[in-house]
């Protein structure tokens, strides 16, 4: 079934005006010089092309499709909605919340290396805690205060954050856009009248096309909505119906697979859910057992037994804090050591062995040889390694990709360029602070859908890319490290809002975060329940409690 379904363009009054050319911060008037470089105009003309906003143009409504309905997707759906688009959110699951609702089921294969395997979303272990204060880890304009009878503290439990979730896309009525238990299982590119199924296109000359037309910049206006997305879902019925079904099979009550029609896709499906394994030669006949992070739970099951936790991420500094209780031993190693190891492994010296450099080794009689020259018979290898970017449902006829742990070609980690701004990704960058960086590029991408700001043209993001990718090289960044945004988080935040007129972000904010990761890496067992940046939370709590009750938000 095609459900066909077309954009509409009807004047909604005045747009935002953009502060994206008034330079406001360093990185906008970076990304502005660098896109000067790239042009045939000259000065002024040619920041106002290359990003702002079009004051007098007629707003624009887009039938937009969301996939996922976790932070990312409901941030984004209401971004969407809010400048008037039409929004439809797929979820998979059957509440919101994505990777924050936790799920005591693991997978059947406990590395995450079969195709096929039974999946799980959540990696969320039973005892985790945030690793950001509640004031910070927020969205912008939707506090993330304690409530009475919840868990109130700083850095509250995994169901506080569902619960957070839950409560935000009931304020702002976004439940009603969500279509659960919904898989989106394709995703391609449809140059056609919406009226047959021949029009999607299956074309492999069709990338070939696209560069011509973006190297001739025949396409200079990007917000052409030109390529369309046909979305097909599977939506799983109940349990309890296909029961009924086998009573009674004349209903006929199956998955129910359906094509639609979209002027624009989002795509917001998380990167915390397919696993990265660390390759250690001689893994294939180490008898002992392995698993990622992404399936671990609780730390009961390994009683007793030694255990080499790889990666001191968040998660292999918690795992491994929480084994020492119940394990025999545990040896955790990284490639890179922090403060940490000489002020606090120390105290659990004994218990713990921290190793500098990675696993060397591993032997069919279940023995473990690490790069500083130590062995030792192992029961458990658990990788914290981290996890891969995924969109098995996405069909782009190579345009875009993921290489390395990287997706591109992307303008700004969201737009790719050919086919921008028909489709768009939220929530790819890492050590950043995710709910806020999700709202400010949902923010951006609904401004581009209804023409109240403006990208640049398709070869001067091509370029811009480019230039990225050069200077990542340059400076000898490993591709893995592309949506890396860290240190330069706040000035990507800042930029992305200078694009549709808002605010830049508070520096109280900016501050906290400094602090936060200082205290973090000084205390990793105990930063979440003793602290002393308390005039700083004072100036956040009352910041956000004044935002909470101007807005009226319950
Ligand atoms: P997700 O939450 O993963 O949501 C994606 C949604 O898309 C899911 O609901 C999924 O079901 C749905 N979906 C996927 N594919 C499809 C499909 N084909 N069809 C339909 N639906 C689909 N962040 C913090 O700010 N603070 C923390 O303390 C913190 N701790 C973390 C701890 C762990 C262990 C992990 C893994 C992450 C942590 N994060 C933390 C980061 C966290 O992932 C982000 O904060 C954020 O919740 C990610 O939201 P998302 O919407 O991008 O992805």
């Amino acid at each position: 079934m095609v459900e066909a379904v077309s954009s509409s363009t009807r004047n909604r009054g005045s747009s935002r005006s953009s502060s994206a050319n008034t330079g406001h911060n360093d990185y906008g008037r970076k990304k502005c010089e660098a896109l000067a470089g790239n042009s045939n105009l000259n000065g002024e003309d040619e920041l106002q092309m290359a990003i702002g906003s079009d004051k007098n143009a007629t707003k624009q409504s887009c039938k937009v499709a969301v996939i996922g309905a976790g932070a990312a997707g409901l941030v984004a759906a209401r971004e969407l909605q809010r400048e008037g688009h039409e929004v439809v959110v797929y979820e998979e699951g059957e509440k919101v919340g994505g990777v924050w609702l936790y799920n005591s089921d693991v997978e059947d294969d406990p590395l995450g290396l079969d195709p096929n395997r039974c999946s799980v979303h959540s990696s969320m272990y039973a005892s985790l805690r945030t690793n950001l204060p509640r004031e910070l880890m927020g969205y912008l304009d939707y506090p993330f205060l304690p409530r009475e009878g919840r868990d109130v503290r700083r850095f509250p439990r995994h169901e506080e954050v569902a619960s957070y979730l839950q409560d935000f896309a009931e304020e702002f009525n976004l439940l009603l856009l969500v279509k659960f238990c919904t898989k989106v299982e394709y995703v391609g590119i449809y140059r056609g009248d919406g009226n047959t199924e021949a029009d999607i296109v299956n074309d492999s000359s069709f990338k070939q096309q696209l560069l011509r037309e973006g190297c001739e910049d025949l396409r200079e206006d990007s917000a052409n909505l030109e390529t369309r997305w046909v979305v097909r879902t599977r939506e799983r019925r109940q349990a309890v119906e296909k029961e009924r079904d086998v009573l009674n099979f004349a209903t006929g009550c199956e998955d129910q697979v359906t094509d639609v029609i979209f002027d624009a896709v989002v795509i917001c499906n998380g990167h915390y859910s397919q696993p990265r394994v660390a390759w250690i030669p001689g893994l294939e006949k180490w008898p002992g057992k392995q698993m990622h992070s992404h399936n671990y739970r609780i730390a009961e099951p390994f009683r007793d037994k030694v255990v080499v936790v790889i990666g001191n991420g968040p998660s292999g500094i918690d795992i491994s804090l929480e084994l020492i209780s119940v394990a025999k031993e545990v040896h955790f190693c990284a490639k890179k050591w922090d403060l940490s190891k000489d002020l606090f492994w120390p105290l659990h010296e004994g218990k713990l062995q921290c190793h500098l450099l990675v696993v060397e080794l591993v032997t069919e009689d279940g023995t473990v040889h690490f790069q500083d020259g130590i062995s030792c018979h192992v029961d458990v290898i658990l990788h914290c390694t981290g996890y891969l970017y995924s969109f098995p449902f996405l069909d782009t006829h190579g345009i875009v990709t993921v290489e390395n742990s990287a997706v591109g070609p992307l303008f700004e980690h969201v737009f790719p360029p050919l086919l921008a701004p028909s489709l768009s990704f939220v929530g790819l960058p890492f050590k950043v602070v995710p709910f806020p960086l999700f709202e400010l590029q949902s923010k951006w991408i609904a401004c581009i859908l209804s023409k109240s700001s403006s990208l640049p043209s398709t070869k001067d993001m091509m370029a811009d890319v480019q230039s990225f990718e050069v200077r990542l090289a340059e400076e000898g960044i490993p591709k893995h490290y592309t949506h890396n945004l860290d240190s330069c988080q706040f000035e990507y935040d800042n930029w992305l809002a200078a694009q549709c007129g808002s605010e830049p972000i508070e520096s109280w904010r900016i501050k906290m975060y400094k602090v936060a990761q200082k205290i973090r890496k000084l205390y990793p067992d105990s930063y979440r329940d003793i602290w002393d940046d308390y005039d700083l939370l004072d100036e956040a709590q009352s910041y956000l409690l004044k935002l909470k009750t101007e807005k009226h938000w319950k």
